[in-house]
């Protein structure tokens, strides 16, 4: 018999699931109450990405001196990069919905909830619609979170997503929050010519990620004029008639033109009726096992809302292995992901990027490693493109030579990873690597220098 596979949500987790499940043989329907392509995916994930595009291209055109050309220079156009946004979003959602479309999927625009552990309603603009399911996915996403304190307005303080952009470029930003959301906006306002202050709430910015990857950024953000507030915790923020006025725990006083809110999300997992039929929860995110399958089995739950890493990779994989194990495909336990592969990139100038295990961690865990290093300054294709900064650093088993793991910062470092990347999930040797023949002049020698 067709299983009836009902997906609510469809951003990365829901709309791969669909792809997949609709491909191997189930009936879909996909609940979605905005856009095609999700919340997070295109209200965050690519506007961000698109305005940090077009902040580093103004930085090219403006620093083309040193490439050997003069009289080159550009001023950012807001409203054309408002459109520039949009259509990229229309583009994608477009896409994203033929190729649903393709399959066999079944849209519905509306808000839906569990009413019974096989019943769905669908609260559309027609009215509600109750659906019975085989299988249900839930893929509903996050929202950025707001502290009671934060009086969001929109114009003066806002969250990341009043940001795409501003109504006016912010001539003076206090950013909330030193995470890597926090981390792309200071470089993303700083490229467009904004002053910005940065408030951090420890000692170093990106408190998780490896101390040298942080320096490497805070040295960056410093030559580039960035205010670094360290220690500091936001407690209250007001907008006055001309700007913002942001109260730290330890009385410190920040003024600006704008704040900006880049302090984690929270998952829709809301109005969703999950007590009601005994999908569990922990702090809020859908408690999932190893195949993402809830406290109710037919109850799946992927993305955001899973309380894994909150990457739209991250939520598509799991969409994709949700539909292979629903339609009984792959169920074995060498299928299940092993989110410490995951690899994840900041896109800051010079960007960075990491994955596997890292060295403070096995510090932190007394595990042997080896640590091979080797900066961009001695790359010829980083000299040729005219910036040099960062490195790469691979982590490795000195036992065995397995790669464990890595972190690049400089230029293309979220493109590099992904050799490190196929290396930690295939289990390769630095050797392997060290023997590998990649293009000359290319940024990816370094990863055979670092591998040696
Ligand atoms: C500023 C920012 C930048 C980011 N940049 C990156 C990045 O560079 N790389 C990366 O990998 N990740 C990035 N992320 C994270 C990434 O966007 C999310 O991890 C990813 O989108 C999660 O996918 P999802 O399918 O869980 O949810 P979403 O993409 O949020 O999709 C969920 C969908 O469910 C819908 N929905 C919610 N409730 C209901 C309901 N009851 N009924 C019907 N529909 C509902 C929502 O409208 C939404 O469309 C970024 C996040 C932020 C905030």
């Amino acid at each position: 018999m067709t299983k009836h596979f009902v997906i609510i949500g469809g951003g990365p987790a829901g709309n791969t699931a669909a792809t997949y499940a609709a491909r191997f043989g189930a009936k879909v329907t996909m609940i979605e109450r905005d856009l095609i392509g999700g919340a997070a995916h295109l209200r965050d994930c690519v506007p961000s990405k698109a305005m940090i595009a077009t902040g580093s291209a103004l930085g090219t055109i403006n620093d083309a001196q040193r490439m050997g050309l003069t009289d080159v220079s550009a001023t950012l156009d807001f409203d054309a990069l408002r459109q520039r946004i949009a259509l990229i979003g229309e583009r994608l959602e477009r896409s994203t919905t033929s190729l649903l479309e393709s399959q066999g999927v079944k849209l519905l625009h509306g808000t839906g909830r569990l009413v019974g552990p096989r019943q769905v309603v669908v609260e559309t603009e027609e009215g509600s619609l109750e659906i019975d399911a085989d299988v249900v996915l839930l893929a509903t996403g996050s929202r950025p979170r707001i502290p009671e304190w934060a009086q969001i307005d929109g114009e003066r303080i806002l969250t990341t997503r009043d940001a795409y952009p501003p109504r006016t470029l912010p001539e003076h930003l206090v950013v909330i929050g030193s995470g890597v959301t926090g981390v792309e906006f200071v470089h993303m306002f700083k490229s467009f010519g904004s002053e910005v202050t940065l408030i951090v709430s420890r000692q170093q910015v990106l408190p998780l990620k490896d101390p040298e990857v942080a320096a490497a950024l805070e040295a960056d953000f410093l030559a580039r004029g960035v205010t670094l507030l360290k220690g500091a915790k936001a407690r209250s923020g007001v907008a006055t008639a001309d700007g913002v006025t942001i109260e730290c725990t330890d009385g410190r006083v920040v003024t600006g033109s704008h704040a900006l809110l880049a302090i984690g999300s929270i998952p829709n997992t809301d109005n969703l009726g999950l007590s009601d039929v005994g999908v569990e929860l922990i702090d809020g995110y859908v408690k999932i096992d190893h195949n993402c399958q809830s406290s109710v089995p037919h109850v799946y739950a992927a993305g955001d809302i899973s309380g894994k890493l909150p990457l739209s990779s991250v939520a598509s994989l799991q969409g994709r292995k949700i539909a292979e194990h629903a339609m009984g495909l792959h169920s074995g336990p060498h299928r299940h992901i092993d989110y410490e592969k995951a690899a994840s990139a900041i896109f800051t100038e010079p960007e960075i990027a990491d994955v596997g295990l890292a060295e403070v961690d096995a510090f932190a865990m007394g595990r042997k490693i080896r640590v091979t290093k080797v900066p961009f300054s001695a790359n010829a294709k980083a000299l040729i493109e005219d910036d040099a900064r960062g490195f790469v650093k691979i982590i490795s088993d000195p036992a065995t030579g397995v790669v464990l793991g890595g972190a690049i910062v400089g230029r293309h470092a979220a493109e590099l990873i992904s050799v490190i990347a196929l290396a930690v999930s295939a289990g390769l040797r630095v050797a392997d690597l060290h023997e590998s023949l990649f293009v000359h002049p290319s940024m990816a020698e370094a990863l055979t220098d670092a591998a040696e």
